[in-house]
């Protein structure tokens, strides 16, 4: 008796480069109108999934209702963003704590540091990282990172509990190579935006992708916001189907073909997140994906 062998790639009819698109902000008011052709037209071109993050718990509540509208292809994250900790508590920390047992919630975040802005007070944001870290620790569910020129304060909550946690993702970070190999250390993933298609801003992150392992690497579109500045007419808003180009993009800064970088960036991004991991499975059958 012969079994056929597995398929080398894509399955006929499917796009030849998929991606998981790990920061899609979809609860967003820009996509009132058009949320769900957003989402097919994205799954489509070959996003086969989307993770839509909390950035307080309101939006954690938002993003879980999408990702239990459409199981297998939209997952949440539950936090609260630095940017959103002056509106939030130590009680919102407590209610995101029994969020993160939902099977659609694969991660904890976004959370960490982002000192580019005057606000909110930096102690305030320290308090609320440590809290929602200390709140997670132990419960199996891996960390969605947001560190921007803070990385000194980052590493210092972050380092000692870093332990209880399975792994996870940082994104936004813009504190250099130095930054870049702590976190490689920490064995984090490193999650590429559409900066890297910028041709003054990504400047630096162009010339650090190279010494990033292809296992530790990760792509999002951030839609609506991070529009690529390269894309032909590019719309003011942001999409996630964009996660395509900045993975194209990601490929060529690295010498890679983007056919054979996709499907490694498939395996980090189930490895990172093992509840998406298994919704995906579960819910896509059929869908090809990397052994
Ligand atoms: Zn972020």
């Amino acid at each position: 008796m012969s079994t056929s062998p597995a398929p080398a790639g894509p399955l006929p009819g499917r796009p030849d480069v998929q991606v998981i698109d790990i920061c899609a902000n979809l609860a967003h008011s820009a996509f009132a109108d058009d949320r769900a052709d957003v989402i097919a037209t994205a799954h489509a071109q070959g996003v086969v999934a989307m993770v839509v993050p909390g950035a307080c718990l309101a939006s954690t509540r938002q993003a879980m209702a999408l990702a239990a509208a459409q199981p297998g292809r939209l997952f949440a994250t539950a936090g609260i963003h630095p940017h959103a900790v002056a509106e939030a508590g130590q009680n919102d920390v407590a209610a995101l704590g029994s969020l993160l047992h939902d099977p659609q919630v694969v991660a904890v975040g976004e959370c960490g540091l982002d000192y580019h802005w005057p606000e909110p007070p930096t102690a305030t944001q320290r308090a609320l990282f440590a809290a929602q870290l200390e709140g997670a620790a132990d419960l199996g569910v891996p960390l969605f990172l947001h560190e921007r020129e803070a990385h000194a304060d980052f590493m210092a909550i972050l380092k000692p509990l870093r332990h209880r946690f399975p792994g996870g993702v940082v994104h936004c970070f813009s504190s250099g190579p130095a930054a870049l190999s702590a976190y490689l250390d920490l064995g984090l993933y490193v999650g590429i935006t559409g900066w890297i298609c910028d041709e003054r801003r990504g400047q630096e992150l162009r010339a650090l992708v190279r010494h990033i392992p292809a296992s530790r690497l990760l792509v999002e579109s951030d839609a609506p916001y991070l529009t690529p500045r390269d894309l032909p007419r590019a719309p003011r808003r942001n999409v996630p189907a964009a996660t395509l180009h900045v993975l194209r993009v990601l490929a060529g800064h690295r010498g890679e073909q983007p056919e054979a970088l996709a499907p490694q960036l498939l395996r980090n991004t189930m490895a990172c997140f093992p509840k998406l991991a298994r919704g995906i499975t579960e819910h896509q059958a059929g869908l090809w994906l990397p052994p």
